[in-house]
């Protein structure tokens, strides 16, 4: 998905300098970038899952080989499951 583009959250001009969007311009993936099959990061959102109800759960997908957004950040709901749960 190419959010950074469809966003309507933008740099001002005067920092640009600092635009990750201008500055990894020619890295940056084109095009759209689906999510990962499994993934249900969405529904784990909308408070529609847990993240264990993933199939990609503490197998595929752990805070070291990260999948989906919900297990890249340590707030993420996924890092934060995978964490501390008993
Ligand atoms: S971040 Fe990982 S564990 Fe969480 S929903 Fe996505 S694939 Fe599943």
């Amino acid at each position: 998905m190419a959010w950074y583009r469809e966003s309507g959250m933008k740099l001002r001009e005067e920092f640009s300098h600092l635009d990750a969007e201008t500055i990894y311009r020619d890295i940056l993936p084109q095009g759209q970038v689906e999510d990962h099959g499994l993934c249900i990061c969405g529904d784990i959102l909308r408070g529609k899952a847990r993240p264990s109800q993933c199939k990609a759960f503490g197998n595929l997908c752990t805070p070291k080989n990260p999948i989906g957004a919900c297990m890249v950040s340590s707030e993420g709901a996924c890092h934060a499951y995978f964490s501390y749960q008993t």
